[in-house]
């Protein structure tokens, strides 16, 4: 039977970058990615929108975030000269209504006092920076002055994905059926195709599947699917200040960005109006029904749109506060946990794969003290609520 010192079930952004941390740090043991879909197609990571922001209410977010901003502007000097994926320092605008300004403004002192470089902007200066906007009804908004931006999701994952391989990470094709609990630790797991693995670790990089690969250990771990939708649009009257639009959220959620020459939106549902469904089908009456009208109110540019493509895509869902869970089970310390992200996952997945890789290596945090992330929360119902989730 195969063995590895580290196994990770996943390999998406989070598992490809713990595991290329693993051996950037200097681990010497060998390491396994167990991957059932290697198209990558069906995770989260080639289907997310890609954005990175440091528009968060929880300080760890923050500094998470700005570890993937860092990763993501020196590119090159991590992976080589070819390396490259397509960032875009565009910024976040949050808009405010006067009833939201309050919590706004609160994030915002957050924000700042954890190192990120925006700024609150009200009245006639927001209309003044953004010429496309309406801003009637708006008390302010907070922009992103640096460090905020999207990249392409695929290529990022990639990245990391090839370099792991490159320094000896094995990928190993295939689904995750059953974990092999002997009392307080993990010792191995089993492959739908009838295979077998012993592992010295476990690291649960599943994505949408965090919560079945845990309870197939017996644990419970709140991290499912959530259906959202992405649509394309054609602005053909879209100005050069449109195309160069950051990510914009309005005061209802509905976000949009430039994609190119053409822009992409969303909105995700309220907690009572979730599909339940776990398949590809888009909703193209969400968009008319619940997107357009607002899109159009905010941007009158966008009253003359074309929806030129549209993809689904799945949140990795942490139903009990919306954070990521980062760290070891409390009893069965070979278990790690790199979960939950709730749609921020891409920009906090470097610095999940580090700080997994600190864990493994030395036992602790030594970059980012993720503590308060941890498993211990979900045992406890002590949620940590992150207030902006888009
Ligand atoms: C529409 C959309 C928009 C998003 N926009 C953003 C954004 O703008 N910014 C941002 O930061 N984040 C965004 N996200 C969230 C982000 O994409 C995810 O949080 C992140 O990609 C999670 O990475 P991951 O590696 O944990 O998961 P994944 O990429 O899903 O990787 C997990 C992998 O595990 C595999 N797997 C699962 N179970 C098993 C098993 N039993 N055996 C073997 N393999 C298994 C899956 O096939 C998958 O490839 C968005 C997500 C969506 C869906």
């Amino acid at each position: 039977m195969a063995s590895y010192d580290v196994a990770i079930v996943g390999g998406g952004v989070v598992g490809s970058a713990t595991a290329y941390y693993l051996k950037k740090l200097g681990y010497t043991g060998s390491v396994a990615i167990i991957e059932r879909d290697t198209s990558w197609q069906s995770g989260c990571t080639a289907r997310s929108c890609g954005g990175l922001r440091q528009q968060f209410s929880t300080p760890e977010n923050i500094a998470l975030s700005k570890f993937g901003v860092t990763v993501v502007k020196n590119l090159k000097e991590e992976f080589g000269p070819e390396a490259d994926a397509a960032f875009r320092e565009q910024g976040y605008l949050i808009l405010a209504t006067a009833s939201g300004m309050p919590v706004l403004e609160e994030n915002h002192a957050v924000q700042i006092a954890h190192g990120a470089h925006n700024v609150l902007l009200k009245g006639d200066a927001l209309a003044a920076r953004f010429p496309w906007l309406n801003a009637d009804g708006l008390a302010g908004g907070c922009f992103g002055l640096s460090g905020e931006g999207w990249v392409d999701p695929y290529s990022l994952a990639a990245l990391f994905r090839k370099a792991a391989m490159a320094r000896g990470v094995a990928l190993i094709q295939g689904e995750v059926a059953g974990l092999r609990r002997d009392g307080a630790r993990i010792s191995g797991l089993d492959l739908a195709s009838g295979e077998s693995l012993i592992c010295g670790t476990l690291v649960n990089a599943a994505g949408t599947g965090a919560g079945r690969l845990a309870a197939l250990a017996g644990i419970a771990l709140p991290v499912g699917p959530r259906k959202r939708y992405v649509y394309v649009l054609d602005c053909p009257a879209a100005t050069e200040a449109l195309h160069k639009a950051p990510l914009t959220v309005e005061p209802g959620g509905v976000y949009f960005r430039p994609e190119g020459r053409n822009f992409i939106c969303g909105l995700s549902p309220e907690e009572h109006e979730e599909p339940e469904v776990f398949d590809w089908e888009v909703d193209y009456a969400w968009f008319e029904e619940r997107i357009w009208g607002r899109l159009a109110e905010r941007v009158p540019l966008f009253e003359a749109v074309k929806v030129i493509s549209a993809w689904t895509g799945h949140y990795d869902y942490n139903a009990l506060d919306q954070n990521a869970v980062i760290g070891p089970h409390p009893e069965i310390a070979n278990f790690l946990f790199a979960n939950g992200y709730s749609g921020h996952g891409l920009q906090q997945g470097p610095a999940s794969g580090n700080a997994i890789a600190e864990l493994i290596l030395h036992g602790g945090y030594r970059t980012i003290d993720l503590t308060r992330f941890g498993y211990e929360r979900i045992l406890n119902n002590a949620p940590l609520f992150e207030k902006n989730v888009i």
